[in-house]
C-alpha cells in the first residue's frame, strides 16, 4: 500500500511510501529523508501517487497517534496560511514532544478553600447562553465583550464547570506567557489537580509529559499560550481564548504565520464544540463578526459591584519643564502613595534614554544593521552599560566623547523605564512617606527586569502583595492584571505607543490606552487615569473614546470602510528578504509579476518595509488586497516557491502591514 506522510520541517506537503502495515491517518511512523531517518505522520493511506524511486516505511511508533479532528486542523491550517504541511507540523508538533514517551509526575494539588464570587445579573446571562450552546452539541463562537474589570474570568470558570460537569474538557488560551501563572492561580484554587498549564519555564522534558498527559485525558484543563491550540484534549467541549484581541496570539516569526484565536475557531467548527472569545477591547474584525452574525455577542457592560469607570484626565506637556513626571503627575502620586493606595506607571519603552545625540554635530548612534538609533541602557544586574538594538539585539559598549567630530559630549535624549524608575526614586525620596521596612516605592517591570524567567511572577506578586506601591513598566503592565488597590493609572508618553504606518495604529492606540486606564479603580475607591501627551489634538478623537468600545468601533469600521481595509477586505502580505539588496528587490519584482498573472486582486508594492533593514537583511514587502470571496488558495504556488539566495515569508490575515 502507498501512504502519504507528512514530516515536521519539510518544506512541503507530504512524501509518499511503501507499507505492508495496514496504516492509518494519524499513525506515528519512521521513514527514511534522504539519508536520515525522521518521525512522520500518515496522512493517507492507499495514495494515488505517482513516485518514482518510492522507500519504505521504517516502522510504526504509534497507531493513533494524532485524533482525526487534530489532522483536518492540521491540513485546514496548510491550505490556509499557505504553507507546507511539513512545516506546519513543526510548529504543531515540535521535535521535543516526539521523544520518547515518559509518564508525568502527579501535580501536589493545592486545596485552598475558595469562596466562589456570586455572579451578577450580566454575568449570569453570559453564563447561561454559552451552557446552552454547550448543551446543543454545536458550534458557536461568542465574543465576550466585557468592559475592564466586568468580571470575565469568572464567566470563563464558570463555562468550564459546566463543561466538566457533563464529562468534558476545556482549553484556555493566555496571550502572555507572563499571564499564565496569575490566571493559572484563579483556575487552581477552584479545580485543583484538574489544571494543568503549558508555560516557558517548563524544561523541554516536563513539556512533554505534560503534553502526552494531555493527550492521555489525564487533565480536564489546559490553559497555555498561543501554541497551546495544537495540544489535542479528548472530549474538548470549550475554548476559551482571553484577551482575543492581544497580537500575541499571532505567530509574528516564521510560518505559519497562523493566529490562534482564528485557528481555535476552526478547531471548535470541527470538533462542533464552544469558542468563547474574551476582551473588553474586541478586535474590528471580530466584534464586526457578531455583527454579520458569525459570532453571537454577550456583553458584560458594568463592573463588579457597580464600580465606575476610572476618569481620565489629559496633561498637555508641550510647555512642561519636567515632561516624564508632570507636576501634575508628580503630585496625584504622591497623594495616591498617602491615602495607602496603588499606582501604575506606564511607558512604552525600556532602556534610560531613546539615543544618544552629540549636540556639537548632531550625531546619533546608531545599530550598523538596522540602521535605528541605539537606546541607551544603564548598568543593571550582571549586564554593563550599554547602546542596544530594540530590533536585533545588537549591543555596543558606551562612549562619551562623540565618535564622529570627538569634540562633543553624547547627550540623553528621550526617557525609557529605567530613566522614570530613577525619576521616581529621586523625586519621592523627599516626600515623608514611611514605608514599612522591605516594602519598596517602585518596582519596574519590563522584558530587561523581568529577566531571568519567572522574576515576572515575582514582580507581580511583590506589587500584588502591596509590597511595592508603584508598578512601573512598558505594555507588560497593561495586560490583565487584577490589583484591587490601583486608584492611579500614569500614561508617562501616549505619543509614542505607536508610530508606525499601519491600518491598525488607530486600534492599537485605543486598545492599549483602554486595557492599561483599565487598571485603576478595581478595587472599592474609584480610579483615575492621567494621560501626559504632546498632540493633546491629534489624540483627541481617540481620549475621548476611550472605554467607549461602542463609539470607537463605529469611527473605525467607517474608515476601514472608506479604503476598503479589512473586515472587508482581505489581506496576504508577502516579505521578501535577503542579504544582497538588488537581488532581493529583483526576486519581489519576479513574484509581483506571477501574481499579477494571477489576477483578481489588488497588489500594493513592492515596498521597502519600515525596518527596511535588520541583521543586514534588506526587506521588502508586498500587500494584496483579496475580495473576501477571493478563493485564496488559488495562490498556493507561492507555497513552493523557490527564491534565489534570499527568503519568501507570507503572512494572511497580518496584523503589521509595514
Ligand atoms: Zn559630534
Ligand atoms: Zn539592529
Amino acid at each position: 500500500m502507498k501512504v502519504d506522510i507528512a514530516i515536521p520541517k519539510t518544506r512541503v506537503d507530504y512524501l509518499t511510501y511503501n507499507t505492508s502495515d495496514d496504516l492509518n491517518p494519524g499513525d506515528l511512523v519512521v521513514v527514511p529523508v534522504r539519508k536520515k531517518t525522521k518521525f512522520g505522520i500518515v496522512i493517507n493511506k492507499n495514495s494515488k501517487r505517482e513516485v518514482s524511486g518510492m522507500r519504505d516505511v521504517e516502522k510504526v511508533v504509534h497507531r493513533g497517534f494524532i485524533p482525526k479532528n487534530m489532522l483536518t486542523l492540521y491540513k485546514w491550517l496548510a491550505d490556509y496560511y499557505l504553507t507546507p504541511l511539513g512545516e506546519v507540523l513543526k510548529v504543531a508538533l515540535p521535535s521535543k514532544i516526539l521523544k520518547k514517551y515518559e509518564f508525568v509526575q502527579k501535580r501536589e494539588a493545592v486545596h485552598a478553600r475558595v469562596r466562589a464570587p456570586t455572579p451578577n445579573y450580566h454575568q449570569n446571562v453570559a453564563i447561561k447562553r454559552i451552557s446552552e450552546a454547550m448543551d446543543s452539541g454545536e458550534y458557536a463562537t461568542f465574543l465576550l465583550h466585557g468592559i475592564t474589570g466586568s468580571g470575565k474570568t469568572e464567566v470563563y470558570i464558570r463555562c468550564v464547570e459546566k463543561a466538566i460537569a457533563k464529562g468534558g474538557r476545556a482549553l484556555v488560551l493566555v496571550p502572555e506567557i507572563s499571564m499564565t501563572p496569575l490566571l493559572f492561580e484563579r483556575f487552581e484554587e477552584r479545580f485543583h489537580d484538574q489544571v494543568v498549564t503549558i508555560h516557558s519555564t517548563l524544561s523541554d522534558k516536563e513539556r512533554r509529559q505534560i503534553w502526552h498527559a494531555v493527550r492521555d485525558g489525564r487533565y480536564h484543563i489546559v490553559i497555555g499560550p498561543r501554541s497551546t491550540i495544537f495540544v489535542p484534549v479528548p472530549d474538548l467541549k470549550i475554548i476559551i481564548v482571553d484577551e482575543e484581541h492581544d497580537q500575541s496570539y499571532k505567530e509574528h516569526t516564521r510560518m505559519p504565520h497562523y493566529n490562534a484565536r482564528d485557528i481555535a475557531v476552526a478547531r471548535c467548527q470541527f470538533e462542533k464544540i464552544v469558542a468563547v472569545l474574551g476582551s473588553a477591547t474586541p478586535q474590528v474584525e471580530s466584534y464586526y463578526n457578531t455583527e454579520i452574525g458569525k459570532y453571537q455577542l454577550l456583553d458584560l457592560k458594568e463592573r463588579i459591584d457597580s464600580r465606575p469607570l476610572p476618569a481620565i484626565e489629559i496633561i498637555d506637556i508641550r510647555k512642561e519643564m519636567r515632561p516624564y513626571i508632570s507636576p501634575e503627575l508628580q503630585s496625584r502620586i504622591e497623594q495616591t502613595i498617602r491615602t495607602g493606595e496603588q499606582v501604575i506607571i506606564f511607558l512604552n519603552r525600556r532602556g534610560f534614554a531613546a539615543s544618544l545625540m552629540c549636540p556639537n554635530c548632531g550625531f546619533t548612534a546608531r545599530c550598523p544593521y538596522c540602521n535605528l538609533p541605539l537606546v541607551y541602557h544603564k548598568p543593571e544586574k550582571d549586564d554593563k552599560a550599554s547602546l542596544s538594538c530594540h530590533i536585533c539585539d545588537y549591543k555596543s559598549p558606551l562612549r562619551s566623547r562623540c565618535p564622529k567630530c570627538s569634540r562633543g559630549t553624547l547627550l540623553y535624549r528621550g526617557a525609557g523605564t529605567q530613566r522614570i524608575e530613577e525619576l521616581l526614586r529621586k523625586t519621592l525620596k523627599d516626600v515623608d512617606i514611611t514605608l514599612p521596612e522591605e516594602h519598596m516605592m517602585v518596582v519596574r517591570l519590563d522584558r530587561d527586569s523581568a529577566r531571568p524567567k519567572g522574576n515576572m511572577h515575582n514582580i507581580l506578586k511583590a506589587f500584588e502583595r502591596g509590597d511595592a506601591k508603584i508598578l512601573l513598566g512598558t505594555q507588560l503592565v497593561t495586560k490583565g492584571f487584577d490589583f484591587h488597590d490601583v486608584t492611579l493609572v500614569g500614561i508617562v508618553n501616549a505619543d509614542i505607543i505607536l508610530h508606525l504606518p499601519d491600518f491598525r495604529s488607530g486600534e492599537k492606540t485605543f486598545q492599549v490606552l483602554t486595557q492599561v486606564a483599565g487598571r485603576s479603580g478595581r478595587g472599592e475607591k474609584p480610579g483615575t487615569v492621567l494621560i501626559q501627551t504632546y498632540h493633546p489634538e491629534q489624540y483627541a478623537t481617540i481620549f475621548g473614546q476611550l472605554q467607549n468600545y461602542a463609539k470607537f468601533y463605529g469611527t473605525e469600521l467607517m474608515s476601514r470602510k472608506d479604503l476598503g481595509f479589512p473586515p472587508f477586505s482581505k489581506l496576504i502580505l508577502i516579505r521578501i528578504k535577503g542579504t544582497e539588496e538588488q537581488n532581493v528587490w529583483n526576486e519581489a519584482e519576479r513574484i509581483y509579476a506571477l501574481l499579477q498573472k494571477t489576477g483578481g486582486f489588488e497588489i500594493f508594492g513592492p515596498n521597502r518595509s519600515f525596518y527596511y533593514r535588520i541583521r543586514k537583511q534588506f526587506r521588502v514587502f508586498i500587500v494584496l488586497k483579496l475580495n473576501k470571496n477571493y478563493p485564496h488558495r488559488r495562490l498556493k504556488f507561492l507555497k513552493e516557491y523557490r527564491t534565489v539566495k534570499c527568503q519568501i515569508e507570507i503572512d494572511v490575515d497580518p496584523i503589521d502591514v509595514f
